[in-house]
């Protein structure tokens, strides 16, 4: 379904993570010689839940995989948030605002990162496990080909190295172009808690706020369970191995008694996981033949629920700019262009909601009602804040259409008209969409589409936000 590469190339994806397995996925689909490194002695995935939205769902429906995930999620149509002990609604953002059979899915880490890893076992890539990447070298893309130095022994030439090794990426300080690279001040303990017996709804991202200090969230995650979150400054987030559990389970039933059931739950300080964030931005995510994807790239707070959709969209696009016949460096300022309007839009999302959420300040909990509470009751920006949830929007005034090329996650309400219906070239050809992101609406090698269906969605979505061209 995507298209093959041209030139097929050796490539190195480090990091076994969400965007390293659908990128080893894509390019050993496309005909790559693919090289997975990875530092676990077993691949392995790390925290709780996660919220795959339509975006995120998209991808995996390029590789075939959304269909087997669905049922081991849950279907998030609504995100709703409000004060504790408040009556009014401060976030309610719903999915159906876009289009009414639209959802995120809510689901857990294993599960996700199985569904990748059995796919990514099932191709023909070279799996190197226990090899924490320490190193990379030649990166001079005319050069023979670049190594990468584990503490397994040194592998290569590569003509491509992948870093999608997460947050932590230990080459980012060592080649990588960094503009910006801190740690926000505010984590979370994260963990998994049954449903049972509470009444929380099965397909709702509840939350709760005590003004920014504290913010509590329910996730489903199917199978009657859900991701159970609670922020904490990182000052202290060190100290919840040593904290009084009874005394942490009465303050947060005190501040959301309905969360009693699943208080109860966390008897161990194991059952909840410490987790921090940080903001990374890359002046550009090239070093010579290595590029950065994923949170090795742009790492952020979890605010909008949208680092593992960017993760796997930075796979699918890296993969079709390495289809053409051009030389590397060039695909590769291709992916950036492509890439760095979407990952801007979201990290600048991220770091200014973040403080509204998860600060101490004492004036951002009161103009959330403006710039929050308010959107939430007139359709035009219920639309645009669906659209940023939905993890579509590219910039300010531009946005992605998922179904041009995964028909199910279409944006628009009306049914999708197959390409071969309207005599239009087939599905690959709007891919499109995704490779103009930043180039001003207009594919540059070959992916013209034809068929009219671009983030446009023929002109049906509502139109005045950009379609899927450029910012
Ligand atoms: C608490 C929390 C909640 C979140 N909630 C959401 C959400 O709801 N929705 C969402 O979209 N995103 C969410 N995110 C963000 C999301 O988890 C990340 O953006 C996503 O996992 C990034 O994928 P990645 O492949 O870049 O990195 P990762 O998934 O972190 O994978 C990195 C991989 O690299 C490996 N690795 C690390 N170092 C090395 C090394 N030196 N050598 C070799 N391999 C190495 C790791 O073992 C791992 O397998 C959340 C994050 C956190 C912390």
């Amino acid at each position: 379904m995507l298209p093959a590469a041209a030139t097929p190339q050796e490539i190195a994806v480090l990091g076994a993570g969400m965007g390293g397995l659908a990128a080893a996925c894509f390019l050993a689909d496309a005909g790559h010689a693919v090289t997975l490194i990875e530092a676990f002695e077993a691949p392995r995935p790390l925290g709780s839940g996660l919220l795959l939205q339509p975006s995120g769902l998209s991808v995996l429906a390029c590789l075939g995989l959304d269909t087997a995930l669905l049922p081991h999620g849950a279907r998030i149509s609504r995100l709703y948030g409000r004060a504790v002990g408040g009556k009014i609604t401060l976030l309610d953002v719903r999915y159906a605002a876009l289009a009414p059979r639209l959802f995120g899915l809510g689901v857990t880490r294993t599960a996700l990162f199985e569904t990748l890893y059995t796919a990514a076992q099932a191709r023909p890539i070279r799996l190197i496990t226990g090899a924490p990447v320490t190193g990379a070298t030649d990166l001079d893309p005319d050069g023979s080909g670049g190594f990468v130095e584990t503490a397994a022994g040194r592998f290569g030439p590569f003509d491509l190295i992948v870093d999608a090794s997460g947050a932590n990426s230990p080459l980012r300080a060592q080649v990588g172009n960094v503009r910006r690279d801190r740690p926000y001040p505010f984590g979370a303990l994260w963990g998994l808690v049954n449903l049972k017996d509470s009444r929380f709804a099965p397909d709702v991202l509840d939350q709760r706020y005590q003004a920014a200090r504290h913010m509590i969230g329910v996730l489903p995650v199917g199978g009657n369970r859900a991701a159970l979150f609670w922020s904490e400054p990182t000052a202290t987030l060190g100290d919840w191995p040593h904290a009084d559990l009874t005394a942490w389970r009465d303050t947060l039933r005190r501040l959301w008694p309905e969360t009693e059931p699943l208080a109860a739950q966390i008897t161990e300080h194991g059952h909840l996981t410490p987790a921090r964030y940080r903001d990374v931005v890359l002046k550009t995510p090239i070093a010579g033949r290595l590029l950065f994807i994923g949170d090795a790239a742009h790492c952020t707070s979890p605010q909008l629920g949208q680092g593992a959709n960017l993760a796997l969209l930075d796979a699918l696009v890296l993969s079709l700019c390495l289809s053409g016949a051009r030389p590397l460096p060039e695909a590769l300022a291709h992916y950036a262009r492509a890439r760095q309007g979407q990952q801007r839009f979201y990290q600048w999302a991220s770091r200014w909601l973040t403080p509204f959420f998860q600060s101490n300040a004492r004036l951002l909990p009161w103009l959330r009602y403006p710039f929050c509470a308010l959107p939430c009751w007139f359709p035009p920006t219920q639309w645009i804040g669906a659209q940023v949830l939905a993890g579509v929007k590219t910039g300010m005034f531009s946005r992605i259409d998922p179904g041009a090329w995964a028909p199910a996650y279409r944006l628009a309400p009306r049914a999708y008209r197959r390409p071969q219906d309207s005599g239009a070239p087939g599905l690959a050809l709007s891919f499109s969409a995704l490779l103009a992101m930043e180039a001003g609406g207009e594919s540059s090698d070959g992916f013209a589409d034809s068929s009219g269906d671009t983030g446009g969605s023929g002109g049906d979505t509502g139109g005045g936000d950009g379609g899927g061209g450029g910012d």
